[in-house]
C-alpha cells in the first residue's frame, strides 16, 4: 500500500481538487490511505476568527467565519454537480455551527486556552474530508473516511501533542488495515487527533506530512507521497528564488536537515519514521504529473567534495541576546540526534522576527570550511550576527538581520546553485 498526503495548496480550486481525485483513481492498483490537509488558508483563518473572538471583536470574527464557510460552499458548487450540495453543504454548515460556538465561548471568557484553540483548528482538515470524499464517491472511486481522531492518539500537549504510538498502531491495524484489504481508499486527516478523553488535539503547524509518513510508517507502506503545488522539493523556496530547480534525489539526512532549516514543504518531523520504515519520500506537484520531483531516501554515494544541493531560509527566529550582543547558546537547541537546531519562536499571531538564518545543505557540507567561506563572501556587505559550523555534518548556517533574509538567500544560490 502507499499513503498520499494532498497539502491545502493542492485542494483550493476546483480545478486542484479534480487533480487529487484524479491521481488518487490513477494509483488506487497501490492501495492508498489518503491524508487530507485544510484547504487553502482555512487552518490560519480559523486561528484569526479564535483571536479576534477572545480579543472582544466577536462580530468581526462571526464574519470572517461566514466568508471561510461561503469559500467552502463555493468551492462544493464549483467542484461538484447539484446532487452533492445538500449533503456536503448541511456538513459545511453543521461544522460552521460548532465554529461559531466556540468562538461565542471564547468571546465571553476572553481567554483562549492551548485546549480551546485545538478545538478551533480541528474543525479545518474536517471541510477537506467532506468534500473530496464527495468529489472521490462522485468518480466512482470506493472509498472510506476514518475521522482522524479515531486513529492517531496524542497526550494532551495542545497545539504540539505527540503521539502514543502503541495505541495509534493498534487503531491502525483495526481501522486502516482491513479497509485497504477490502479493496477501499482509505481516508483520513492529518494534523489533528485527539487526546485520550476524546478532546480535539493537533499536532503543530503543517504538521500533515508527519500523519502521512507516521502512518505510512505503521502501515509499512511501500511509498510515501507528499502531494503540494510544487515541483518537489527545490534548490530554494521558488517563491524566492525564481532560478530555483527541482532537486531530484536527496538522503534523508539532508530532507530532514532542510525542512529543520525553513524548508517549509515538508514538516521537519516527516522523515523519522520514513527512515525508520526505510521508505521512500516522494515530493510531487499534484498539479503537474510530468514532472517526477523529488525522491527521498536513504543515503546515496555522493562524489566528493562535498556539493551543496540546496539552501534554506529561516524567516523567524527570535534571538534573546543581552542587547545588541547575540549568544549563541540561547539559539541552539540539541536534539536528540545530536544536531543543531535553531529555536525558532514565530507565533501564530505573526510577531516579528529580529533575526533569520540562511543555510547550506548537503552531506558533508557541514565538515568543509570552504564552502562557509564561500558562503560568507557571497553575503557581504550584509552584517552577520553569528554563524552556525561544525554542529551538523551535513549543513552550515549563518544569521542575519531578519530584514535580509531574501537577498541572502538569492546571494548564496547564485554562488552555489545557479549555473
Ligand atoms: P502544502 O499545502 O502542500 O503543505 P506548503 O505551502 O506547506 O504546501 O509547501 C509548499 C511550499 O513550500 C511551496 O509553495 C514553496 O513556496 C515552499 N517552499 C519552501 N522551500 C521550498 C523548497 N526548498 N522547495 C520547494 N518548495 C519550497
Ligand atoms: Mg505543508
Amino acid at each position: 500500500m502507499i499513503v498520499m498526503k494532498f497539502g491545502g495548496a493542492s485542494t483550493h480550486t476546483p480545478a486542484g481538487i479534480h487533480n487529487v481525485t484524479g491521481i488518487i483513481r490513477s494509483r488506487r492498483a497501490e492501495k492508498p490511505l489518503v491524508v487530507l490537509s485544510a484547504i487553502g488558508k482555512t487552518t490560519r483563518n480559523i486561528e484569526r476568527c479564535a483571536h479576534e473572538a477572545v480579543t472582544g471583536d466577536a462580530e468581526s470574527a462571526y464574519h470572517q467565519l461566514d466568508e471561510l464557510l461561503a469559500f467552502h460552499l463555493r468551492l462544493l458548487a464549483e467542484t461538484l454537480p447539484s446532487d452533492s450540495h445538500r449533503q456536503v453543504g448541511r456538513r459545511i454548515e453543521e461544522l460552521g455551527a460548532s465554529l461559531h460556538s466556540l468562538l461565542q465561548g471564547l468571546s465571553i471568557v476572553r481567554e483562549l486556552s492551548p485546549r480551546s484553540f485545538d478545538a478551533c483548528r480541528s474543525h479545518g482538515e474536517k471541510f477537506a474530508s467532506a468534500i473530496i470524499m464527495e468529489a472521490l464517491n462522485k468518480e466512482g472511486v470506493p472509498v472510506q473516511y476514518i475521522p482522524a481522531e479515531n486513529i492517531i492518539i496524542t497526550d494532551n500537549n495542545y497545539g504540539h501533542a505527540s503521539v502514543k504510538e502503541e495505541t495509534v498502531c493498534k487503531n491502525v491495524q483495526k481501522r486502516i488495515i482491513p479497509v485497504i484489504e477490502e479493496g477501499k481508499v482509505a481516508l483520513t486527516e492529518g494534523y489533528i487527533g485527539a487526546a485520550e478523553d476524546g478532546t480535539p488535539t493537533t499536532m503543530g503547524k503543517e504538521s500533515s506530512d508527519y500523519t502521512a509518513s507516521l502512518l505510512g510508517a505503521l502501515c509499512k507502506a511501500s511509498d510515501i507521497q507528499i502531494w503540494t503545488d510544487v515541483n518537489g522539493m527545490m534548490t530554494a523556496d521558488p517563491r524566492i528564488v525564481a532560478e530555483a530547480k527541482t532537486i531530484e534525489e536527496l538522503s534523508y539526512d539532508e530532507a530532514e536537515e532542510l525542512a529543520a532549516l525553513g524548508a517549509k514543504i515538508l514538516h521537519p518531523l516527516t522523515i523519522a519514521p520514513a527512515r525508520n520504515g526505510n521508505i521512500p519520500v516522494h515530493i510531487r506537484n499534484s498539479a503537474n504529473l510530468g514532472n517526477n520531483g523529488t525522491v527521498i531516501h536513504a543515503a546515496t554515494h555522493r562524489a566528493s567534495p562535498p556539493k551543496v544541493e540546496a539552501v534554506a531560509l529561516m524567516a523567524s527566529l527570535k534571538i534573546s541576546g543581552n542587547g545588541q550582543r547575540v549568544v549563541g547558546e540561547e539559539f541552539l537547541l540539541q536534539t536528540p540526534g545530536g544536531a543543531a537546531r535553531f529555536a525558532s519562536v514565530a507565533d501564530t499571531t505573526g510577531n516579528a522576527a529580529d533575526h533569520c538564518a540562511v543555510s547550506i545543505v548537503g552531506e558533508g557540507v557541514g565538515n568543509d570550511t570552504s564552502l562557509l567561506l564561500r558562503m560568507i563572501a557571497a553575503l557581504k556587505p550584509m552584517d552577520i550576527r553569528a554563524v552556525l559550523y561544525g554542529a551538523s555534518k551535513s549543513s552550515a548556517s549563518v544569521v542575519l538581520d531578519a530584514s535580509c533574509g531574501e537577498q541572502a538567500l538569492r546571494n548564496i544560490h547564485k554562488e552555489f546553485l545557479t549555473s
